[in-house]
């Protein structure tokens, strides 16, 4: 599979406004942002889709979750922030790297779009 570009942000080939990095994944600002907080969390493994993911990432993907709420925290949303994960093009995935959006800093509404 050819590389994304959240995989060129992982090896610095494409700059990123960084604000979490650890040994499994990283986080940094939303280039089109849709709320005052929206950043991306991405792990460093290139899963393509949360559907792609295995029982061999359960304890990544666990990690990413406790993780999104410290960075909504830091970030100063912690007591109100949205995590969405778009599978699939018919979701409105467009980077086939699994990443969780972290929203917060206005109202959002439900249903979700
Ligand atoms: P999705 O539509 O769920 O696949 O989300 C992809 C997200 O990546 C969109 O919200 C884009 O705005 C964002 N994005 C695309 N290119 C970049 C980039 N170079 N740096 C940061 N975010 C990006």
């Amino acid at each position: 599979m050819s590389e994304t570009l959240f995989t060129k942000i992982i090896n610095r080939e494409i700059s990123a406004d960084i604000v979490y990095e650890d040994d499994d994944c990283l986080c940094f600002r939303d280039i089109n942002p849709q709320a005052p907080l929206h950043v991306l969390l991405i792990p460093k493994k290139p899963i393509p889709r949360a559907i792609d993911a295995t029982t061999e990432d359960q304890a990544l993907l666990g990690h990413l979750m406790i993780k999104a709420g410290e960075i909504a925290k830091q970030e100063g949303y912690g007591e109100a922030f949205r995590l969405v994960v778009n599978n699939g093009a018919g979701a409105g995935q467009t980077v086939f790297h699994l990443h969780i959006h972290i929203l917060g800093g206005r109202p959002l509404s439900w249903p979700p779009g």
